[in-house]
């Protein structure tokens, strides 16, 4: 079995940063991601509201942020973790092709897309339904599109297909938006944007690739069918946690519980979008990331926390 003094599942914001500073606090770093380095934020097209950074794109971001984690010293295990166990004095990993043995965890397993939950969502998913616009956003140049949601994803979406396409269909369920108001008044001056709010996708149609959907004004009643070959989904994320099942505690939701500190349960630390938390953004990933790095390193009993 390998050996490491913390083990950190999850390469996206938090995971990454938890291990920069936890190799700069002195502990051996391995940093499991089975798959891209990045998280979430490497789907997005521009990331303009972390700091100092200007705009970046989301794959620019993570890969530097890799680069900095591996030539801290952190060792990168390009694995999923398929099992975790508490053994006597940590904790055990395991992978595909190895096992792991770690005296702290720190989860940073991020979420993943939450699915509309339509009939024909899951048959046309890759045939006209999209849950990443950075992706798939340029297979529509100048087609009409939708785009389903009303947070900052939704709107972000919505934003990268006005500049591609010939007209977006934001579709919410409600009359207001989570989305921040800037980038909403955005999408309203962009001229080709309509808005449908208060209004749900009753049906999605198609056979082999999707070609119209239905949308109900849940306020008014009317109904009205959008022609249209590219829906992108952007509810909101569910949280990627079930590994950690039995060792940490988890909400109705599935977020991991625990406070600003980071803690979780005995040697389990936990960091980014699968805690419960208010404000899921790349700059509070990353705060999380070094709370969680300097917790474990406290529980670890280092000697002196940061460099
Ligand atoms: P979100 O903020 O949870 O928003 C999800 C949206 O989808 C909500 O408007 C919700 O409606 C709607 N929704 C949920 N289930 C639905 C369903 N079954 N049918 C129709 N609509 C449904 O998710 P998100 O936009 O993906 O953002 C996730 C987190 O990442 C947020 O904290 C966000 O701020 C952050 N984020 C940050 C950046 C950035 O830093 N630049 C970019 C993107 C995302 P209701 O409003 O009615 O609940």
């Amino acid at each position: 079995m390998k050996e490491t003094d913390i083990a950190v599942v999850g390469a996206g914001t938090a995971g990454m940063t938890a291990a920069i500073y936890a190799v700069r606090a002195g502990f051996r770093v391995s940093m499991f991601e089975g798959y891209m380095p990045g998280g979430q934020i490497v789907n997005t097209g521009e990331v303009e509201n972390y700091p100092a950074t200007g705009r970046i794109s989301g794959f620019d971001y993570s890969t530097a942020l890799l680069r900095q984690a591996k030539e801290a010293g952190a060792q990168y295990v390009a694995r999923e973790v398929l099992s975790v166990k508490r053994i006597s004095g940590g904790f055990e990993l395991e992978t595909a092709k190895e096992q792991y043995f770690a005296k702290a965890l720190i989860i940073a397993t991020g979420a993943k897309n939450r699915e509309l939950g339509v009939e024909g969502e899951k048959r046309l998913t890759g045939r006209g339904i999209s849950y990443c616009a950075t992706c798939d956003g340029a297979l529509y140049r100048g087609r009409e599109v939708a785009v389903v949601g009303g947070g900052n994803t939704a709107a972000a979406d919505a934003e990268e297909l006005s500049r591609l396409c010939s007209k977006v269909y934001l579709i919410h369920r409600r009359a207001t938006f989570r989305a921040q108001q800037a980038d909403i008044d955005k999408l309203r001056a962009a001229g080709n944007v309509e808005f449908l709010t208060d209004c749900v996708i009753r049906e999605i149609k198609g056979e082999d690739k999707l070609s119209s959907v239905v949308v109900e004004n849940v306020k008014d009643g009317s109904v009205r069918e959008l022609k249209t070959e590219g829906l992108f989904v952007a509810v909101g994320q569910t949280p990627t946690t079930a590994l950690f099942d039995g060792l940490v505690e988890r909400d109705p939701a599935g977020y991991i519980k625990a406070g600003e500190d980071c803690v979780a349960a005995e040697g389990i630390f936990v960091a980014g979008d699968c805690r419960t938390k208010k404000i899921r953004q790349l700059v509070t990933a990353a705060a999380d990331g070094a709370v969680a790095a300097l917790a474990a390193a406290e529980y670890l009993g280092a000697s002196s926390a940061v460099r």
